[in-house]
């Protein structure tokens, strides 16, 4: 199949071990299940960079931020704060926000990829407000999140995406297209509809939750709760207007290829933690799966991948050759979709800049966990962390103490990792180092600090 439309889905706060095609206990996600048998699905999937805006940064560039310099929501929280004060109800000042951290000037969106390849592009998504970048490359670019003239934000519903998506898809489905939608129902404030009520229990509360959670440290969600997304939910009580079936109805799935990952998971308390923080694997641990002309239906790769792989595969499936002065972070996953490799990836490297600053890197069997800067490292935190996966994988037992050389040697590996990414991209600090954390109210007095610019070949 040559030039096959590609949409790709990126559901936000989803983590993969919610999902039953991912082992989880209860049937939560029924359609996405099937969607997923129908395709190549990857085990072993990764947010290298959280939370939200980094995330997408590094999914939609195929770069991770030592070139794409986009690593956190520096500024975020204070400038919508600053933005509040000033006046009533604008979420993100324009002056504010312009003085956050750019993403590389030369550094190229997926929209723009597409489109010098000669394809259409689409999307139904509201990033562009929280920074300008995600708003790059598209011939339609539809803000999903404002009903009746107000902002919703966060608040976007499956149904505003949808409402947007289903005429639009009629509307091109003669095109050849990339399309990207970003769906948000897993993210908080944890709101089930109605329908999905009998789900969530101990959750009437949510001060109450907060504090329970905090205090027993665990993880709310193995047992007591359930989110689930509106894409399963509207395929259960109204099967034939899900998005994935619309596909199918309008003709379209023979030649589109569908992706479907999360920009990252959420931690419901474990390691002491709420939201999308910490890099364990509640939080990097992401669902990733193809499905089209082409990817073999009912595989599964065990090897790993990453975010960045995804623009790499994609384009490869679309046969677009992207024209750009840089070398993308991630590979494509074709190989290991349509072949017997597991892509001999050997180690995922993370990082978080947004409650705290740490970097990780997960082997097979391992995971180290490093503070960049010790005095930022949240107070319930311990410095470094090293948990072995296969007798641990929902990380309990810091073994740091027990195992010190087996924690050099990650630290050791990871650095050399960062250095290495450095220098291939010709940047003379980690951007881990050089960007603040969202706190960091000085930051806006200069935001020349936080440019980066690839140097001139
Ligand atoms: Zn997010």
């Amino acid at each position: 199949m040559n030039n096959p439309n590609v949409v790709l889905i990126i559901v936000d706060t989803l983590r993969a071990r919610n999902l039953s095609c991912y082992g989880y206990h209860r049937q939560t996600s029924p359609v996405l299940d099937n969607h997923a048998k129908d395709g190549t699905r990857f085990k072993n999937a990764f947010a290298e960079v959280i939370p939200t805006q980094p995330s997408f940064t590094s999914i939609l560039t195929g770069t991770n931020p030592i070139l794409n310099n986009v690593v956190s929501h520096v500024l975020w929280k204070n400038a919508e704060m600053a933005a509040r004060e000033q006046s009533s109800n604008i979420l993100l000042n324009e002056t504010l926000r312009d003085k956050m951290p750019r993403i590389t000037p030369q550094v190229k969106m997926a929209g723009e990829l597409f489109q010098a390849g000669g394809y259409k592009t689409y999307a139904v998504d509201n990033l562009v407000k929280m920074r300008p970048h995600f708003g790059r490359g598209w011939d339609e670019y539809v803000y999903s999140s404002e009903a009746s003239g107000e902002d919703r934000r966060f608040a976007v519903t499956a149904d505003d995406i949808n409402f947007h998506t289903f005429p639009l898809l009629s509307r091109i489905r003669n095109e050849r297209f990339f399309l990207f939608l970003h769906y948000w129902e897993p993210h908080a404030p944890y709101e089930p509809p109605p329908e999905f009520q009998q789900f969530v229990k101990e959750v009437k509360d949510r001060q109450a939750m907060r504090q329970d959670l905090l205090i027993k440290g665990r993880d709310l969600s193995r047992d007591d709760f359930i989110y689930i997304t509106k894409v399963d939910r509207d395929t259960v009580s109204r099967s034939s207007q899900s998005d994935l079936a619309h596909l199918n109805k309008l003709g379209l799935d023979h030649n589109t290829i569908v992706v479907i990952t999360a920009d990252h998971g959420e931690s419901f308390g474990s390691h002491n933690t709420l939201g999308h923080a910490g890099l364990h694997e509640t939080t990097v641990h992401v669902p990733l799966w193809f499905r089209g002309p082409g990817i073999p239906a009912g595989k599964v790769v065990d090897g790993f991948a990453r975010h960045v792989d995804i623009v790499p595969t994609i384009l490869d499936f679309a046969g677009v050759k992207p024209d750009i002065p840089y070398e993308l972070s991630g590979r494509s996953l074709r190989p290991e979709i349509n072949g017997k490799t597991d892509g001999g990836i050997d180690a995922v490297y993370c990082a978080e800049c947004g409650q705290q600053k740490t970097r990780s890197v997960r082997t097979r069997t391992w995971k180290f966990i490093t503070s960049i800067q010790e005095e930022i490292r949240a107070d319930h935190m311990p410095v470094q962390e090293l948990y072995n996966l296969e007798k641990d994988p929902d990380e309990e037992n810091n073994l740091i103490s027990e195992y010190p050389g087996v924690a050099k040697e990650l630290e050791e590996k990871m650095f050399r990792w960062v250095e290495a990414e450095c220098r291939k991209y010709g940047r003379a600090k980690d951007v881990m180092v050089t960007t603040p954390l969202p706190d960091d109210l000085k930051a806006l007095e200069d935001p020349s600090r936080f440019a980066f610019s690839l140097p001139a070949k």
